[in-house]
């Protein structure tokens, strides 16, 4: 019958255990200056070596050379090997609680062992033991019998009572390194005539994330799997995972701004049952290596390091919503067409465009002030850079680069406040809410699913029939989301036909506005209409300065003046 290569390569004594030197040391030195305890908690990740080191650890003290390992020579050794040894005792509390096993347990305890000096009781996953099962352990614990020690191993130590765990002394289990996994694999390897390279098995160790015993099952089935030699490939069909080669090419794709590919790639790894959550890991440590790669070497194969890094924040910043959400197709593909949408908006297009039609706007420049019909050209241009608005009665855009510091939107955001404070109807914000929800529709929208996103993202506060107040969280989305307040207004009215002005608010300005606003309810004080101004961008009229950000202001920002 085969033998499984985890069950064959287990550790037989402490110098075949990988990884775990400072817990073998330890026990070790217990067994050899005879400081055994009564009682042994090892916890640590699964498959990390608690149960095989616990089973090295009852055979070694009883070893009659006391020097810290199994002999294999002695009667002890012998007989603790054998299978009629009924002197070393494994539970296992995951598989019925253990009530029974441990009800035994505390009967027989106190009998003396049949052959070796000590009687071992290891119970795995003790955590699982029911409250009846740890009551009737603790009282064993309590006052154990000389000749009796207890090991109990454990993935999860917070559920094991404390009044267990303070009678205890604990052992940590660390998950093992790759390199450590991926060496243990070679020598497995090279036992069993496995032919596989060394890159192989490095990705076998990482991808077992620092368990030993899923890396050896995970080439026992690698092994069944192949012929003559395990490649790349196999392990990368057998495990359903993306190589690298496709994440890289899914970031420069990402880089890139195509949006089609993405969102296409990412649905068709998740139809091909690739686990998403894995993947994003992959992307992360892939992230990782281009970012230390440009960092060293000052060059990077991607347009901008920068934007990288802010790619692998994202990732790292959502990879807790990704994890807990019931489709994390949908939160992957939104999230990437929200990164390449900002971007590509907030770099590529005002730049690119606005150096394409630097020399033609520098001839409208000139006409400036001199007719009015100019104006709808420019509304043109305009479309272009924002390269999100559709037809009619648009709202006239500011630009992109434009510096929001450098304007009057505080003061209009504070009249928006107050207007809507003045008109607040409940049954407006419950109709809004309502309409928010079709801002699903659009998520995916190539021009406007990253305002929709936005949209979705933020919190309805209140609203009256003109206006309307949304918050965010941190202050500087807010900043951001208020150089696309036209962009909204235009995908509220036209999208989700709520024709209101936005205000846009943090969560800190929102509560201290709230306040506010009831205290003066309270005192029978009244919010009045005001007319709001137009949104003015102060603009330097400076057009020989050779910046294009500047340039582009001086270019564009009349066009907010106009009406
Ligand atoms: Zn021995």
């Amino acid at each position: 019958m085969y033998q499984t290569l985890y069950r064959k390569y287990r550790p037989k004594n402490f110098d075949e255990v990988v990884g775990q030197n400072v817990v073998v040391k330890t026990l070790k030195n217990s067994i050899k200056n005879d400081r055994i305890n009564h009682a042994y908690m090892f916890f640590g990740p699964r498959g990390v070596g608690k149960t095989s080191i616990a089973k090295i650890f009852a055979r070694s003290i009883n070893c009659s050379k006391k020097d810290g390992n199994i002999c294999n020579e002695c009667e002890f050794c012998n007989f603790s090997i054998s299978k009629d040894c009924l002197d070393i005792i494994e539970i296992d509390a995951a598989s019925n609680n253990g009530v029974d096993e441990i009800r035994e347990l505390r009967d027989k305890v106190n009998l003396v062992p049949s052959e070796l000096k000590y009687k071992v009781y290891i119970i795995d996953e003790v955590h699982m033991l029911t409250i009846q099962a740890f009551n009737a352990l603790l009282k064993t614990l309590e006052e154990p019998p000389s000749h009796v020690i207890f090991i109990l191993a454990t993935t999860d130590p917070q559920k094991v009572p404390e009044t267990i765990v303070s009678r205890c002394q604990c052992f940590s289990f660390n998950r093992i390194s790759d390199k450590d996994i991926s060496e243990n694999l070679r020598r497995i390897c090279d036992a069993e005539s496995i032919k596989v390279s060394d890159e192989v098995l490095l990705k076998i160790a990482e991808f077992s994330n620092g368990g030993m015993r899923d890396s050896i099952g995970m080439l026992d089935k690698l092994y069944a799997y192949c012929d003559a030699e395990i490649t790349m490939q196999d392990f990368i069909d057998l495990n359903k995972i993306v190589s690298n080669s496709d994440i890289i090419e899914l970031i420069h794709l990402v880089d890139l701004g195509k949006m089609d590919e993405v969102s296409s790639a990412i649905s068709d790894w998740n139809s091909n049952g690739i686990n998403l959550i894995q993947l994003m890991d992959s992307i992360l440590v892939c992230l990782q290596d281009v970012i230390f790669d440009s960092l060293k070497n000052n060059k990077c194969d991607f347009t901008d390091v920068n934007k990288i890094i802010k790619l692998a924040n994202l990732i790292n910043e959502k990879m807790f919503d990704i994890k807990k959400c019931s489709t994390p197709k949908v939160y992957i593909q939104i999230m990437f067409l929200n990164f390449m949408n900002s971007y590509f908006l907030d770099k590529n297009i005002s730049r690119e465009i606005i150096s394409q039609n630097k020399e033609e706007n520098k001839i409208e420049n000139k006409e400036k002030n001199k007719v009015l019909s100019v104006k709808k050209e420019k509304n043109t241009t305009e479309k272009e850079i924002a390269g999100i608005i559709e037809e009619k009665n648009v709202a006239p855009i500011v630009n992109k680069k434009s510096d929001i510091n450098n304007s009057n939107i505080d003061e209009i955001i504070q009249i928006r406040l107050n207007n809507t404070f003045a008109e607040a109807d409940k049954n407006e914000l419950n109709n809004d809410k309502e309409s928010f929800k079709k801002l699903n529709d659009f998520v995916f929208d190539q021009n406007i699913g990253f305002l929709a996103c936005s949209l979705l993202d933020s919190k309805l506060r209140v609203s009256s029939s003109k206006n309307l107040v949304i918050s965010y969280e941190y202050d500087s989305v807010v900043r951001e989301n208020l150089t696309h307040l036209d962009e909204f207004y235009d995908v509220l009215s036209n999208k989700i036909g709520i024709n209101k002005k936005l205000a846009i608010v943090s969560d800190e300005v929102w509560e201290k506005e709230k306040k506010l606003y009831i205290t003066k309810l309270k005192n029978n004080e009244k919010y009045s209409y005001v007319e709001e101004p137009n949104l003015v961008y102060n603009i330097i009229e400076n057009d020989s300065t050779n910046d294009a950000d500047s340039d582009s202001i001086s270019v564009f920002g009349d066009i907010v003046e106009v009406e």
